[in-house]
């Protein structure tokens, strides 16, 4: 076994796509990994859109990990079909493509790829239900408390542990910066019964309906189930400011027919069947330029690194591919130490995630401006 993890135990603490990518590459190493996960079991929570894997990271990972054939067994062929509309639901783009053979995009949603990687790891990696509070350290080694009040000792700790990373602030006291959009999500399940006309115009794929300054995106789910963001431009603190009860369907539909007021009568099916609570999402992304000095045994990886808002999609394919650096310097023979690795990973990390936050606020700019249709068209074409 390579001499940086020889005889340490290694704690990752958060079991997202970033953090089960990493142990999985490190258990295939041979090392002692724990991943620590704040949710009770692997079916707590609604696992949000269907996601696109990218060729050069997101699979490029899964392919290192040796887990590429589950994953062509378990993506959702089609799924990356792009429906592009106006306000009016007019249809400007409306593609048929399919990311094996056309985009090089295909998409998996998040319950079959946490399958997948949780499927891949040794069992009892995962110690569900330790949600992280605090970290201390101990001759040399990191001690970890968790709210349950359990602990846990590891020589090497990385915080996979997503937006709100509870582990960050001991590495950096560098924050967020509010990207001037907030997203209002929903779903409606059974959507080919409850919303036919969406549903047909989604076609198993995605819509992206723009106009206004405003967005709205569908996003088909292989369990038959939608899940829809309307965004839009307002100050960090709209979510409070507006007053509204998300709890409450019929305050929301009210909110949405004044704020997409002028806005086809069909996109308000989607409000008038919602399955679930909405969720308002203010967009936050990390400043381009961070930077920190590597610390000997703890380091980042994802959100919890570089956050930015969704609307490039490049979210997940970062946190593996970060995951797959990681696992690369934690076991390569070309450093001396632990340190040293670490700031290999993080100096390529940072300046890899800098670029593409920047390319993100451009593009979650121009979705929410005069001119989106182009821009999406141009971006497209
Ligand atoms: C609404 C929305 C839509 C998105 N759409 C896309 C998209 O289309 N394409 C794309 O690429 N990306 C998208 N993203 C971004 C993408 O989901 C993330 O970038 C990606 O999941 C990051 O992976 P991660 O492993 O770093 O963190 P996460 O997936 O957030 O995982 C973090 C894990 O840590 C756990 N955790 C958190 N706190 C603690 C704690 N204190 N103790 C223990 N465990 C903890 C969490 O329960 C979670 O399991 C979207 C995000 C949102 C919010």
């Amino acid at each position: 076994m390579n001499k940086l993890i020889k005889d340490k135990s290694i704690a990752i603490v958060g079991g997202g796509p970033g953090g089960l990518t990493l142990a999985r590459i490190l258990q295939m190493n041979g090392a002692d990994v724990t991943v620590y996960e704040r949710d009770m079991n692997s079916e707590a929570r609604a696992k949000g859109a269907t996601l696109d894997l990218h060729e050069e990271s997101g699979l490029r990972a899964l392919r290192e990990a040796g887990l590429i054939d589950e994953f062509w067994a378990n993506y959702r062929p089609g799924a990356d079909k792009l429906c592009i509309t106006d306000k009016h639901a007019n249809i400007v783009f409306d593609d048929d493509t399919d990311g094996r053979d056309g985009s090089n995009r295909p998409e998996i949603d998040r319950g079959p790829l946490q399958k997948i990687l949780l499927e891949s790891l040794l069992p009892g990696t995962v110690v569900w239900g330790s949600k992280f509070v605090s970290l201390s350290q101990q001759n040399g080694a990191c001690k970890l408390d968790f709210e349950n009040g359990h602990s846990a000792f590891a020589d090497i700790v990385i915080a996979a542990d997503g937006a709100n990373s509870k582990l960050r602030p001991y590495i950096t006291p560098i924050r967020p910066f509010y990207s001037g959009i907030t997203a209002v999500e929903g779903a409606v399940y059974n959507s080919a019964v409850v919303i036919p006309k969406i549903h047909e115009l989604l076609n198993g794929g995605k819509i992206f309906a723009m106009g206004d300054t405003k967005s709205l995106i569908v996003s088909s789910k292989g369990d038959g189930s939608l899940v829809f963001y309307a965004s839009f431009n307002c100050d960090e603190d709209w979510t409070k400011a507006i007053g509204i009860d998300f709890a409450d369907k019929a305050q929301v539909m009210e909110w949405f027919k004044k704020e997409y007021a002028g806005w086809d009568a069909l996109w308000l099916e989607l409000f008038e069947n919602a399955s679930t609570d909405y969720v308002p999402r203010p967009q936050y992304c990390m400043p381009f330029d961070q930077n920190w000095d590597a610390l000997p045994n703890l380091t980042m990886l994802g959100d919890a690194a570089h956050l930015m808002p969704p609307f490039a999609g490049e979210g997940v394919n970062m946190a593996m591919l970060d995951a797959l650096e990681l696992g690369l310097c934690l076991t390569s023979d070309d450093f001396d130490d632990v340190q040293s690795a670490i700031a290999a990973y993080e100096t390529e990390m940072r300046a890899r995630a800098g670029v593409t936050a920047e390319q993100t606020m451009e593009a979650t700019a121009a979705l929410h401006a005069d001119g989106a249709i182009e821009y999406m068209m141009a971006v497209i074409s």
